[in-house]
């Protein structure tokens, strides 16, 4: 199966030019910050402090979580009931990065996204795929672009959808998700030392996604 790790801060246009280039190459795309939102989700509905690693911990016995694919669109489900809407709302971005720094959740989604890595070719995003999920991955990239860049797509993405939020509270959330996803002691986002690094700045999301094709292809 060809492997390919694509890690990056929030808002550098991962999932969007991932599922792009998936499209491309006929492999799936898997979104693994889906698996996070998706147990921040379980905490928030049951008020579970999503900082709270022993009550999140223990909460883990009460979840299952599991991808499924339908037309090549991935749906997450937590006990079965399809919660890919509601993973996207801004509380659930802030309760993934708090749940994501709990070793006991990240060991609790490890083997599911192995597994779909074994099986599958396909392109999986997330903060420590190319560093811990698959380190032997054949291709990984770091895709990155500045916070004031990936805030004011957020924000436009969050517009779209009728959001209230403003850029400056998009922008202070981004970045204290950045701050979280590259200190936290397991599994920190930072670039796979084997990885090339893709900066989206001044690039359209047609550009970015040419350019993903083309390294991928290289490496292939
Ligand atoms: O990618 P997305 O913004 O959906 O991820 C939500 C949160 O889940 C991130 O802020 C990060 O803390 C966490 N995450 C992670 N490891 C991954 C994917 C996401 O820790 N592989």
């Amino acid at each position: 199966m060809i492997n390919v790790a694509i890690d990056g801060p929030a808002g550098a246009g991962k999932s969007t030019i991932s599922r792009a280039a998936a499209g491309e190459l006929g492999f799936i795309y898997v979104d693994t910050g889906a698996l996070y939102r998706a147990v921040g989700v379980y905490a928030l509905r049951n008020n579970i402090d999503t900082k709270d690693a022993r009550n999140v911990g223990k909460s883990l016995e009460k979840i299952t979580v599991e991808l499924k694919f339908a037309d090549g669109v991935q749906h997450v489900f937590l006990n079965g009931e399809d919660v890919s809407e509601e993973i996207r709302l801004p509380e659930a971005s802030m309760a993934a990065s708090n749940v994501s720094a709990i070793p006991a959740v990240r060991e609790f989604l490890f083997d599911l996204q192995r597994d779909i890595a074994a099986k599958n070719n396909c392109i999986m995003d997330g903060r420590d795929i190319g560093t811990v999920v698959l380190p032997h991955a054949q291709i990984k990239i770091f895709l990155t672009a500045s916070p004031e860049i990936r805030a004011m797509r957020r924000f436009k993405e969050l517009e779209q959808k009728g959001a209230k939020d403003t850029y400056e509270e998009v922008l202070s959330d981004l970045k204290i998700r950045d701050y979280n996803d590259s200190h936290r002691e397991i599994a920190p986002l930072k670039p796979a030392a084997d990885s090339v690094t893709v900066d989206t700045s001044g690039l359209s999301l047609e550009q970015s996604v040419n350019k993903i094709v083309s390294v991928i292809k290289e490496k292939m």
